[in-house]
């Protein structure tokens, strides 16, 4: 896609009401996930005229939109998670930025959206980071980033809208879950799915989110932390999970997950930790792997421990697994070796406190 350069430029107008630093870094004591805002946000606009314009980096603010606005009634939306992260030499770097660029093109493809250039994504990512640098917490948190675009055309026809907006905002964040890193428990859907052959899974759009709700609840009333997804055919073949991906590790070295078919998220974790395991002397097999092999597997001890994986939580081992005939434990309800070296090389790297062998770390300075 060729790029206006002129569609680059940023419009700056810092807020005037930023937040008190003593309120700043009282907040900063206690973080939890997507609850803090920074005092920006970046907006681009988009009509089918004009293509992308008027680009700004301003105070975070309510949109005003048009009650008959299409992404209040047909869900035109797609969004992005990512994280800043300050390396111990001051730097602020995001953890291949390039990827999401690319994977939001490809939510918006699906969802009949308009492409956002690569180099105007990063651009807006970078931008709002630079203002909002001071709000990169250190140590163990991070600033979570989330572009999102969303329909705004007021029109109650249903066809692709003719306006959007794309905009960034940032959360300062600790670990998602309540538990720090310890293991989850997942609770089997076996009544709601995620994703069928053909529809949304591989694009991350809010629909998905929405349609994951109730499943999500049920897990929760059944004391589980996550709700894991089969297949939507056959309900047999494991999936992932709300917003994350699975992984199997065996007793003979091999790690499993599933296949990304179409219903399953391409989860940026998922693809560096195939990689990483690879080069830790693993052979990852993307292969279905159904429920009943998995109960299976970790009844006999050929499983030895499983893990979700996404940009919010990292790597989060699983330890039980309950559905409605029971639950069973995966090794010691613990956290397993490969999934501890996995989490500490990938949190290393993002972190600047391990060596970036592939390219992986970008530092915002240089967007
Ligand atoms: C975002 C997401 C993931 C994880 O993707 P990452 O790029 O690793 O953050 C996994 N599954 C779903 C459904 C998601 O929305």
């Amino acid at each position: 896609m060729t790029t206006d350069t002129a569609m680059l430029d940023f419009t700056i107008v810092p807020s005037t009401t930023p937040m008190a630093e003593s309120d700043r870094l009282r907040a900063f004591d206690n973080l939890g996930f997507g609850t803090l805002f920074t005092d920006h946000m970046a907006v681009v606009q988009w009509d089918a005229d004009k293509g992308w314009h008027h680009a700004e980096i301003k105070a975070r603010a309510p949109f005003q939109i048009d009650p008959a606005a299409s992404v209040l009634h047909y869900a035109q939306e797609i969004f992005e998670g990512m994280k800043a992260y300050k390396a111990q030499d001051g730097r602020i770097t995001l953890f291949r930025p390039e990827e999401n660029a690319r994977r939001f093109n490809k939510s918006a493809i699906r969802m009949a959206m308009p492409e956002v250039p690569e180099e105007l994504f990063l651009k807006a990512v970078a931008e709002l980071v630079k203002i909002d640098s001071k709000w990169v917490p250190e140590g163990e948190g991070s600033l979570y980033l989330r572009p999102f675009m969303f329909a705004t055309e007021a029109f109650l026809g249903v066809r692709p809208s003719r306006q959007y907006i794309f905009c960034v905002i940032a959360s300062p964040v600790g670990p998602y879950f309540k538990g720090g890193s310890k293991p989850v428990t997942l609770w089997v859907s076996e009544h709601y799915t995620r994703a069928a052959p053909g529809g949304t899974g591989a694009a991350k759009c809010g629909g998905n989110y929405a349609a994951s709700l109730l499943a999500q609840s049920e897990a929760t009333s059944r004391g589980c932390d996550q709700v894991v997804f089969l297949d939507a055919a056959e309900h047999k073949w494991v999936e992932e999970l709300g917003g994350m991906n699975v992984f199997f590790v065996m007793d003979d070295g091999t790690v499993v997950t599933p296949p990304l078919s179409g219903t399953i998220l391409p989860g940026i974790t998922r693809g560096s930790i195939i990689q990483l395991a690879t080069e830790n002397g693993l052979k990852v097999i993307e292969r279905p792997y159904s429920f009943e092999e998995w109960a299976n597997d970790a009844r006999s001890g050929k499983l030895r421990e499983a893990f979700a994986c996404g940009t919010a939580a990292v790597v989060a081992a699983i330890g039980t697994v309950r559905h409605s005939g029971g639950e069973f434990v995966i090794g010691n309800a613990g956290t397993g070796m490969e999934t501890e070296k996995l989490r500490n090389q990938l949190t290393g790297i993002q972190r600047g406190t391990v060596a970036d062998g592939h390219g992986w770390v970008k530092d915002v300075a240089s967007l």
